[in-house]
């Protein structure tokens, strides 16, 4: 197998006596459409908080590329390429669309206190393109007619786009989606599948958590399922369907999304 881009080793976390990530040593294959499965509570979020820095372990490692960044600081590991869109995105409702896309970090001078006083017209360039990076970003998820809204009256749909163009600001290697299709309709659901294949047919790795089987049987390969903070199986998501023990997973879980 080539080396993994995105990989973790022993990786635990508790949240006092519970342990919500426990001992998981993951390898994600570079280009492919990774599916995370599990039922409630079994940890995937948490994961993708440990794979981005949002949280630290209390034990294990995590690699992108073959570098270590288990102590790196989330803006370090999304200049290193790892990008995410959360559970429940959340935008800065007053800020237009484009705003919230040109906030996303992408090293910019102006962000460091000293840059505007040096710099002044680097920071004017700077800005330019920012925004000229944030339009077109805009333009591929479809959102550029909405440019000018406020980010907090768009649709939950349009708001899972929103958050993978900031996230493209950063010109990630992996992304990382947290229930991408939860609560959006069927056709923004589509729309979105067609650019996460559009911008996986251009290289970029994608891990998904997802609930709805079908999309996982669609689109990801392979499968990676968790349960109770362990990692219980990877394969096909043809074999996770099959799979017995998965199934009593799901069935053991609290009923619930
Ligand atoms: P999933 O995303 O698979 O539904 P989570 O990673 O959100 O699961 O949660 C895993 C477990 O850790 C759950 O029992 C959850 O209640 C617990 N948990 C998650 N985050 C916290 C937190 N910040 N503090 C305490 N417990 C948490
Ligand atoms: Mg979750």
């Amino acid at each position: 197998m080539a080396e993994p881009i995105l990989s973790t080793a022993g990786l635990t976390r508790r949240f006092g006596a519970l342990a919500a990530v426990s001992e998981v040593s993951l390898a994600i294959r570079r280009g492919t459409i990774t599916g995370l499965i599990g039922p409630n509570g079994a940890g995937k979020s948490t994961l993708f908080n440990l794979l981005t820095g949002a949280l630290y372990p209390d034990a294990g490692t995590v690699a992108l590329a073959g570098e270590d960044l288990t102590r790196l600081p989330p803006d370090r590991r999304f200049g290193l390429g790892l990008g995410r869109t959360f559970q429940i995105p959340r935008p800065f409702a007053r800020m237009s669309v484009l705003e919230n896309v040109m906030l996303a970090p992408m090293g910019q001078t102006g962000e460091r206190v000293i840059g505007p006083i040096l710099f002044p017209g680097r920071v004017r360039g700077e800005e330019r393109r920012i925004r000229e990076r944030a339009l077109e970003v805009l333009d591929f998820v479809t959102l550029r007619p909405l440019a000018d809204h406020p980010a907090g009256k768009i649709s939950g749909g349009q708001m899972k786009l929103l958050e993978l163009a900031r996230v493209l600001m950063g010109d990630p290697k992996v992304i990382l989606l947290d229930e991408p299709a939860a609560g959006v309709n069927p056709v923004l659901t589509e729309m979105l599948i067609g650019k996460i294949e559009e911008l996986n047919r251009q290289g970029k790795t994608f891990v998904i958590i997802e609930h709805d089987m079908d999309f996982i049987m669609r689109h990801c390969d392979p499968v990676i399922a968790m349960a109770e903070g362990r990692v219980i199986f990877e394969g096909t998501a043809a074999e996770a369907r099959a799979n017995p023990a998965l199934l009593d997973a799901y069935l053991g879980a609290p009923v619930g999304e």
